[in-house]
């Protein structure tokens, strides 16, 4: 007997549609049959559903443009169309759901990071199906998370989730592109992520779609940092998301990490983009990386980017390499007249007290 997990679906538009311009209903109640198996089994399942768009083109019946206004006024029309035949192919099987349309604004502040985590698992806990999709309709660039590979990264951290299915047209992760090399392979499980593996995902493979592996990638590094295994496979396969929770896995597995126990530290990571970077030197990566310390502006090298006090940045190596992710105690411009300065120095140099710290411990989080 397996463990209730609580298990996150990614149902990207091509799997919804089967590469046709129109939903494939069909399919979808299959899907939901093999989500209300699961919630038979004792798990939670959370689905984070594409398909608005397509949903608006297939129902507006007009030729329409691919712009980003005629993308949102078709999302807006395809939301509410979407949400409907979810919500009919669930009450076959007696099963709420319930609609939560997000942003990165909603996970950028840590309150309301606090508010939707609240609501999403209040509707696990009335046993309703939560179905999320970006609020494309009003995201401006700015707040948009962009892809719902990445949405169902954030979401899956927000709930706590154990497993993160996305669902795509591929088999998984390939050697090289199954679509013009024959002889590329299925990656059957991955443990680490490198640049060799992000070259090879390249880019988005579909034209209604979003997503490609490059973001399922970028979403898959982000959940299982946080605890969650991620498994990449197909949509359409026979019993996948039964087949996902057995021991013959399809597709590719990601395996998770040791996941920060702080709550705070998860948000770091689903949290907000960086606004800049903070460069730092061997001393300072010893120091983080083995000590435990905070990061003190005797070890930064240089800032990048423009950004202020309690904004949160990367921390990278002077190899542009990615060691940390935090909240700065000072601004861009701060850090840049105290880099490499000693602890006493520093009231000086900026004419008042911040301390030393420029990374506090606590507000910063090691990838
Ligand atoms: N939110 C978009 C939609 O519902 C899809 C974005 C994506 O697939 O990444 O059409």
């Amino acid at each position: 007997m397996q463990t209730e997990q609580v298990i996150v679906v990614k149902l990207g538009t091509s799997v919804l549609t089967g590469g046709t311009d129109k939903l494939d209903k069909a399919h979808m109640v299959e899907l939901v049959r093999q989500c209300c198996e699961l919630k038979k089994r004792g798990h939670q399942v959370i689905l984070v559903s594409s398909g608005a768009v397509a949903a608006g083109r297939e129902q507006l019946l007009k030729p329409c443009g691919r712009s980003v206004i005629d993308k949102q006024m078709l999302a807006a029309v395809g939301q509410g169309q979407l949400i409907h035949i979810w919500q009919s192919l669930f009450a076959l099987y007696g099963v709420n759901v319930g609609q939560m349309l997000l942003t990165r604004a909603d996970v950028n502040d840590r309150a309301r990071y606090l508010n939707a985590r609240d609501t999403l698992n209040a509707l696990l806990n009335y046993d309703v199906v939560p179905i999320i999709n970006e609020n494309d309709a009003v995201a401006t660039s700015e707040i948009k998370v962009g892809d719902n590979d990445n949405l169902s990264a954030l979401v899956a951290i927000l709930a706590n989730a154990n497993k993160l299915l996305l669902l795509t047209d591929q088999d998984g992760l390939f050697t090289s592109d199954p679509r013009t090399n024959a002889d590329a392979t299925l990656i059957g499980e991955v443990s680490h992520i490198n640049d060799e593996l992000r070259l090879l995902a390249g880019g988005s493979g579909t034209s209604l779609g979003t997503g490609g592996m490059a973001t399922k990638l970028q979403a898959a590094d982000i959940a299982r940092r946080a605890g969650v295994e991620v498994i990449i496979a197909k949509g359409s396969g026979n019993n996948v998301i039964l087949k996902c929770m057995s021991e013959q896995l399809p597709g590719t597995r990601f395996l998770k990490l040791t996941a920060p126990k702080e709550g705070r530290k998860k948000w770091l990571l689903a949290g907000p983009k960086s606004s800049g970077q903070i460069v730092i030197d061997s001393g300072a990566i010893t120091a983080l990386q083995s000590n435990g310390a905070s990061l003190l502006a005797k070890g930064v090298t240089d800032a990048l980017g423009t950004f202020a006090r309690g904004d949160l940045i990367s921390v990278i190596n002077s190899d542009k390499q990615l060691i940390a992710r935090g909240l700065t105690r000072f601004s861009s411009a701060e850090v840049k007249k105290i880099k490499g300065a000693h602890s006493k120095q520093i009231a000086g140099l900026l004419n008042y007290d911040g301390g030393a710290e420029v990374l506090h411990r606590d507000d910063l989080i090691l990838l």
